[in-house]
């Protein structure tokens, strides 16, 4: 469980990006921070694996303060994946999903055979193994952000709008294979989107942030209020 109590984050030109925000995210489910651009869902989510400083409140994983923990330990627990996928544009897709393995000292050849096992976890075509990222469609980058997210198997996954810049069609498509994904490995996810119909269909928890970073509501979707 992530246990995020009484956090606030004002930054040094005085912004309130999230004030007195208290949640606690279950695990093994996906937890979704939904509400306009602004409101503080970025920096909630780097507060987590302390990319960004509290300036209030505490988080607290597993009865653990994250500032008890040795900072790199924390982010090896936790994937993370952002809008544009944010891949290592001079290496191969196979490489890209290895990097974080690699990092950890196992043998090319290691890291090499489960890059190959999670392409076909997230629905890529094995062949796709050698090409670079600017030859793959914008869905298809995605699906490498998440299965390099997951290379080391973290317990957590930190996703930014992992599917908010590519289109419609291929976005449902997406969404079903992250609820397929989270059901089979059962990670603990933490998913940001602007988009309330998306956090309808992906969230099993549903806390919606309103301007100056206050909760509104928290809610599984069929106990959302509609505001
Ligand atoms: P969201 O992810 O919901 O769009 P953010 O967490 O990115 O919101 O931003 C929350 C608020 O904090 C916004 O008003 C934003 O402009 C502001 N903000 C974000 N980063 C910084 C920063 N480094 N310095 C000052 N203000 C920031
Ligand atoms: P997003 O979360 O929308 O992908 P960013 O994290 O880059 O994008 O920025 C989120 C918001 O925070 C934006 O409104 C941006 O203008 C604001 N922001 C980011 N960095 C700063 C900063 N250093 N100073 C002020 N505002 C910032």
């Amino acid at each position: 469980m992530i246990s995020i109590e009484a956090v606030s984050k004002r930054y040094p030109d005085g912004t309130v990006a999230v004030d007195g925000l208290s949640l606690e995210i279950p695990d093994r489910s996906i937890t979704v921070l939904v509400g306009p651009s602004g409101c503080g869902k970025t920096t909630t989510l780097r507060m987590i694996n302390r990319m960004i400083e509290l300036s209030g409140g505490r988080i607290v994983i597993d009865g653990e303060d994250i500032r008890q923990k040795p900072v790199n330990a924390l982010r090896r627990s936790m994937g993370y994946v952002i809008q544009n996928a944010g891949l290592f544009q001079h290496r191969t897709i196979v490489d890209n999903i290895g990097t974080v393995p690699r990092m950890l000292g196992w043998s090319k050849a290691k890291a090499r055979e489960r890059s190959m096992e999670l392409m076909e976890r997230v629905g890529l075509d094995p062949a796709m193994a050698k090409r670079y990222p600017y030859q793959l469609s914008g869905g298809q980058q995605q699906r490498v952000g998440v299965a390099r997210a997951l290379a080391a198997d973290p317990p957590v996954l930190l996703m930014d709008e992992p599917f908010s810049a590519v289109d419609p069609v291929v976005r449902r498509g997406l969404q079903e294979e992250l609820l397929r994904i989270q059901a089979e490995l059962g990670k603990t996810i933490v998913f940001v989107t602007h988009d309330i119909d998306e956090a309808i269909r992906v969230g099993d928890m549903i806390a919606v942030l309103r301007t100056g970073g206050k909760l509104a509501q928290y809610a599984p979707p069929d106990e959302l209020l509609s505001a």
